[in-house]
């Protein structure tokens, strides 16, 4: 059999891409399994796009904004719950000073 780009050549083996087969100068064993060069340039391909659009990365930087807005949302409640219960406090001390100061006087 010869190579599909090399008519003159005989085949050395079989791309594990693209299942034709192709001579020594064609293919090139990566993690000993044999790659023709249009496989290998579609590899790289795939492996460079996974790396610069990594599937996982982006929902969890929805989630993160999601978070922080949650977070944000919440914290102004919280602002005026606390300053309710220092109002309360404060109404609280200023009853028990006025009875403390109504005491001492009678
Ligand atoms: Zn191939
Ligand atoms: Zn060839």
């Amino acid at each position: 059999m010869k190579c599909q780009n090399h008519p003159d050549k005989e085949v050395k083996g079989a791309c594990v891409g693209c299942g034709n087969f192709f001579c020594e100068d064609c293919l090139t064993q990566i993690h000993g399994k044999n790659y023709c060069k249009k496989c290998i340039v579609e590899l790289a391909e795939k492996t460079t796009q996974e790396r610069a659009n990594p599937p996982a990365a982006q929902p969890i930087i929805i989630q993160q904004n999601q978070q922080q807005q949650q977070q944000q949302q919440q914290k102004p409640k919280k602002d005026s719950e606390w300053g309710t219960v220092i109002l309360v406090c404060c109404i609280l001390l200023f009853i028990f000073f006025l009875i403390g100061w109504g005491m001492s006087h009678h």
